[in-house]
């Protein structure tokens, strides 16, 4: 199953924590393709810029295992979960935002991710790594959903720059 991974994060150093991310899942799911790295404005209380992008990844897990995986590389990379305030600074934060064809409604995990469409740091990434991919609900390609200007959001490079 195709799915794609949104990565973000502004605290210590995020491109480093999402190449150690992207090396730790890929012993157990293929990462097919990367975006380039961008940098968004923050939402939530005053704090630095965000670091974005996303990936594409082949899995033969159910969406809920990869995430497991997911919230476990959280932590390793520093995050506390107990002592965060919402939509506060991170060092890495990791979205499940799209699995192809398929819609969850669990307790731990929404699919596609409810808040994709309304955040170009999330979409724009994704779109550049899988355009093709549809949005089940949408029924349009991310490269569709994700067209036009996004002040605030700003795309730097590969991640190996
Ligand atoms: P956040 O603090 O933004 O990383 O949100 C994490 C919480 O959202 C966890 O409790 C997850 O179980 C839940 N969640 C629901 N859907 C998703 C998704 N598609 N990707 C990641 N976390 C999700």
């Amino acid at each position: 199953m195709r799915l794609i991974l949104g990565l973000g994060g502004n605290l210590d150093d995020p491109p480093a924590a999402f190449q150690g991310a992207l090396d730790a899942l890929g012993r157990f799911v293929r990462v097919v393709t990367v975006s380039s790295l961008y940098r968004s404005d923050p939402i939530g209380p005053p704090q630095p810029r965000y670091w974005n992008m996303a990936a594409l990844l082949e899995i033969a897990v159910p969406p809920v295992e990869l995430l497991d995986r997911c919230q476990e590389l959280e932590a390793a990379a520093g995050r506390d979960r107990s002592r965060e305030v919402l939509w506060g600074p991170r060092p890495l934060d990791l979205d499940l935002l799209l699995a192809e064809g398929i819609i969850v409604l669990g307790a731990r995990l929404i699919l596609p991710h409810p808040r994709l469409l309304e955040r170009p740091f999330a979409l724009v990434p994704a779109a550049e790594a899988a355009p093709d991919l549809l949005h089940p609900l949408a029924d349009r390609t991310l490269a569709e959903l994700a067209a036009g200007p996004h002040p605030g959001l700003v795309r730097v490079g590969p991640l190996h720059g």
